[in-house]
């Protein structure tokens, strides 16, 4: 009977925020991972302001009834996928933001802030907010906190945890608590935020974030395109250019199917540079005043390791080759279904990831088109289900998990990491105790229970059921 009394309360503390609407639970049951749940969540709440997440907290902990906090649902790990008889509290709505300081370099805002519509607002300020997930047009500042999301520059600028100074949650029973500080530097007690940061939904719900900004600089960029024989080589390339202490703005890395697929796909698209046989594509961004004595050490050092490097001769060129980067999804995309996966090694160990992935393509017989942040040694290999292989909609084959396993252990063997950027979810928990171990684990489980001693927030992700 808790569901009924539960749903009564909701409705008169959140009033129309409250939806049971069929159709409207069923866009919970997915997110972009395409990981699809026959689960059908009992509610949600589409938040508008802290008091009603609040509210929804406290009457699902009365109740003890699951909630599963979801962003704009672009994750890629089914974090945010509305589990049996949970309460979605959908925060998009919550999209405001509440303040821009200069002086400090830091702004306040709601979690539901669409990643680019911040950057919009912080434009005319001279302000940027590092983290860029390729994601950035769809996905919320909230959502890219609760994954401590990645994106192209954070080899240089760093992932999301490394721009935030604060936040306001809301814990399991609906306290609000406040973490960190509006200072550059703050050390008072535990560093819950960088806790909470990547914590996917799983410890509380973040309603208000304080975020580190950076000066934008009046510097041009400049952008190297380069071709290489073997992705091998490319990786080589990449690993050489840190290694050297060189910090390029970009570094990625589109092996030779990526560079065939996002050929196909922009085929149409007028000024677009082409990819076609080449066996693997590095795009180079220096930036700030030294961005082109850095860009020539960069050039050399793609010659020595056997590129074929061309500088962009202006900024716009320069932007079309970043265009032909981040068109890689969708590219895939048209291939087939995909799992886009996520590991990272460390750098100098790229040339071997890239190896093994060839090895495991050909021994699953899968397409693994994968693109790379090289810069940071994180990859995105994208298992491409091949058409009529049988399996249920919204599930992956079992030969896909197979070779994506086999792409997990090599990466932690190599001394890497299970994910770079996208999270646990649900998709990768299996693996969780593999790279923690089972002491890390347990403290983890525990630290999971202080939080949360119902357990009742996002219920069976990241931790498999104990
Ligand atoms: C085309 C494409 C490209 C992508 N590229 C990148 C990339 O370059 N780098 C990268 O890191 N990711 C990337 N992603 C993945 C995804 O966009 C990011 O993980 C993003 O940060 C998720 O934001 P969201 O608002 O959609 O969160 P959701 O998908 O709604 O939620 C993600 C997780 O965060 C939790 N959550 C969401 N909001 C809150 C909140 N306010 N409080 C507590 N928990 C919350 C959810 O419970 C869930 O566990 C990409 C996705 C797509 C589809």
């Amino acid at each position: 009977m808790a569901a009924p009394h539960a749903l009564k309360a909701l409705a008169d503390e959140v009033g129309p925020a409250l939806t049971t609407d069929p159709a409207a639970l069923a866009a919970y049951r997915t997110d972009r991972s395409g990981w699809t749940t026959d689960e059908v969540p009992l509610a949600a709440v589409r938040a508008r302001d802290t008091a009603d997440v609040q509210a929804t907290m406290r009457i699902a902990s009365e109740h003890g009834l699951p909630v599963v906090p979801r962003g704009a649902g672009t994750g890629l790990a089914g974090g945010a996928v509305g589990t049996a008889g949970s309460i979605v509290v959908d925060v998009a709505r919550m999209d405001r933001v509440l303040e821009i300081h200069a002086a400090d370099e830091l702004a306040v805002v709601q979690p539901g802030v669409v990643t680019d519509d911040l950057a919009a607002a912080l434009a005319p300020h001279g302000l940027w907010w590092p983290p860029d997930p390729a994601s950035r047009a769809i996905s919320t500042v909230g959502g890219n906190i609760a994954t401590n999301a990645g994106g192209l520059l954070c080899a240089k600028y760093g992932v999301t945890r490394e721009s935030v100074l604060g936040l306001a949650v809301v814990l399991a029973d609906g306290t609000l608590i406040r973490t960190g500080h509006r200072t550059v530097k703050g050390v008072t007690g535990y560093d819950l935020t960088a806790l909470l940061i990547g914590s996917e939904g799983t410890l509380g719900i973040v309603v208000e974030a304080t975020l580190k900004l950076r000066r934008r600089s009046t510097d041009p960029v400049v952008t190297i395109g380069a071709g290489f024989p073997t992705v091998v080589d490319a990786a080589g390339a990449a690993a050489a250019i840190t290694a050297s202490g060189l910090r390029p703005a970009a570094l990625e890395l589109l092996d030779a199917a990526s560079c065939a697929a996002i050929d196909a796909y922009l085929a149409d698209v007028p000024d677009m540079p082409s990819l076609a046989g080449r066996g693997a594509f590095l795009l180079v961004q220096t930036d700030g005043p030294a961005a082109l004595a850095e860009s020539r050490a960069a050039l050399a050092l793609i010659e020595a390791a056997g590129g074929v490097a061309e500088l962009a001769p202006d900024e716009a060129a320069g932007e079309r080759l970043l265009q032909v980067r981040r068109s890689a999804h969708p590219a895939y995309a048209r291939l087939g279904e995909v799992l886009i996966e996520d590991v990272a090694v460390p750098r100098t160990r790229l040339p071997a990831m890239f190896a093994a992935i060839e090895r495991i393509s050909a021994t699953y017989g899968l397409p693994i088109p994968t693109v790379a942040h090289a810069g940071d040694g994180n990859l995105h290999p994208n298992l491409v289900i091949p058409p009529g292989l049988p399996h249920e909609p919204g599930t992956y084959p079992d030969v896909v998990w197979a070779a994506a396993e086999e792409l997990f252990r090599t990466a932690i063997e190599l001394g890497g990491t299970l994910t770079g950027e996208h999270g646990v979810g649900v998709l990768k928990r299996r693996w969780l105790e593999d790279e923690l171990g089972p002491e890390v684990t347990a403290l983890s489980r525990r630290i999971k229970a202080a939080f949360d001693p119902q357990g009742i927030l996002n219920p069976g992700k990241v931790f498999l059921a104990s």
